[in-house]
């Protein structure tokens, strides 16, 4: 079965990591909506140029640009057999215009995971991690080293990794993201995963929980052919 797979988050949840370990593991693309307009910009791709030329301005881009970029983004060949999203959906229309993809596409369900970390959680990673100021990499917290492990630059603090700013931050992904977890949740193939244990645990608990979703599928598969 293809895995088709949604990774929700706050931002200093880990996500991206994970998200990262997943494609590797299962051997899809990790599609992040960042990674998705460089690379639509870099081959000149229409809807990818509209997009920058909305960003340029300081505007959003819009839900139907959006997912025209994610449609283009997972026909490619390297999708056929699944794919790990990082950053998309993002609110609800995008959510129900990612399921009608999906229904075109018939390559079975989507799962979609939340990785949960509570809010003092989150303020307290951000107020203790450093990123390169060179190459952007975050650096482990429990490294003492005062420069880059990747390209040896010069590791910050970022300001906009402070408290006050942080919480601002998370406020907002709430507002935007809860209806979207609230649109998946009462699926079978949506699981939530604790983020707040190290790395390798989650990791572990993802695995399991992805398993879980797939049995689920198939279950519910099974029982509409029959
Ligand atoms: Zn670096």
């Amino acid at each position: 079965m293809p895995l088709n797979l949604i990774m929700l988050g706050a931002p200093g949840a880990g996500k991206g990591t994970q998200a990262e370990r997943v494609a590797r593991q299962h051997g899809v693309p990790k599609i992040s909506t960042g990674d998705m307009l460089r690379d639509g910009i870099r081959q000149g791709l229409p809807l990818a140029l509209v997009a920058k030329a909305k960003m340029d301005r300081g505007e959003l881009v819009d839900d139907d640009t959006m997912i025209g970029i994610v449609r283009e983004r997972l026909s490619r060949p390297d999708a056929v057999n699944g794919f790990v999203l990082d950053g998309f959906p993002r609110t609800v229309a995008q959510g129900r215009a990612l399921d009608g993809l999906m229904s075109e596409r018939g390559s079975g369900p989507l799962m979609v995971i939340d990785i949960v970390v509570p809010e003092d959680e989150i303020v307290r990673r951000l107020a203790v991690r450093r990123i390169c100021s060179k190459c952007g990499t975050n650096a482990d917290p429990a490294d003492a080293e005062p420069t880059c492990r990747t390209c040896g630059g010069t590791l910050v603090h970022r300001s906009d990794d402070d408290e006050r700013v942080v919480r601002e931050r998370l406020r907002v992904y709430e507002g935007q993201t809860k209806p979207l977890v609230d649109y998946y949740r009462s699926r079978p193939t949506f699981g939530t995963v604790n983020g707040a244990q190290s790395p390798d645990r989650v990791a572990e608990e993802l695995e399991a929980t992805i398993a879980d979703a797939a049995r689920a599928a198939a279950g519910a598969s099974l029982g509409a052919r029959g």
